[in-house]
């Protein structure tokens, strides 16, 4: 199983080249853009930092002080963005009181201690703390989501419905704990997600996998 899941980062790899993820200036811009980003495009989270900066308020006092009625403004280009100000004010407010707003303090924990305080904040998923830890703290978890589900589901590893958890551990389980690859390969996979794997009308034809898909094969 190694070997093929390799075989299949090689091939995505070789055909998109490297995805230079996180596209952010620091961790903390990483774990902003972690939280905005759930269910809407990289475009509408990018004018949403934007914005932060602009008000000068993308740290984590900034956040963790600024009126939720104005921070829901500023990130208003992003989906759900009431509930979004709201999670931005829990995780800056958590650092505020219990690192000094150090968030390296929050980052030097282990793994899954980390991800246990992650996931201990109201409102944080496991595909957010995942992606907090593998792209800002740089500690080897592999994140996966709904382009992960589809794509191996039809290659032929997942089940249509198969669940967060069961995909990581497939991942972590077979490959080995590396912060580089686990950060291309998510990369790559939502890569291959948005450009041949869609969910209606996949173009199968021209998708660097085809030759290995189950999908495909029928
Ligand atoms: S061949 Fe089609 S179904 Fe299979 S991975 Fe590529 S785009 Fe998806």
């Amino acid at each position: 199983m190694k070997k093929e899941l390799l075989h299949i980062y090689d091939r995505l790899y070789r055909y998109f080249g490297p995805q230079h993820w996180w596209p952010a200036e620091s961790e903390f811009e990483v774990v902003v853009g972690a939280i905005l980003t759930q269910s809407v495009s990289w475009k509408n989270v990018e004018t949403a930092i934007q914005n932060l900066k602009k008000e000068g308020i993308l740290t984590i006092q900034g956040i963790a002080d600024v009126d939720k009625g104005r921070l829901a403004e500023l990130i208003k280009s992003t989906l759900y963005y009431n509930q979004k100000a709201e999670k931005l004010k829990r995780f800056c407010n958590h650092l505020k009181e219990n690192y000094g707003c150090n968030i390296f303090k929050l980052f030097n924990k282990e793994m899954y201690d980390l991800r246990a305080e992650l996931l201990s904040i109201k409102g944080i998923g496991k595909e957010t703390a995942d992606s907090i830890i593998l792209y800002a703290a740089k500690k080897p978890i592999f994140v996966v989501d709904a382009y992960t589900r589809r794509i191996f589901h039809r290659l032929g590893y997942f089940r249509e419905d198969e669940d967060y958890q069961s995909m990581q551990d497939f991942f972590m389980g077979n490959l080995p704990p590396d912060v580089d690859m686990f950060n291309e390969y998510h990369a790559l996979i939502v890569a291959e997600g948005k450009d041949f794997c869609t969910s209606r009308k996949p173009k199968c034809n021209a998708c660097p996998l085809s030759d290995i898909c189950k999908y495909w094969r029928k």
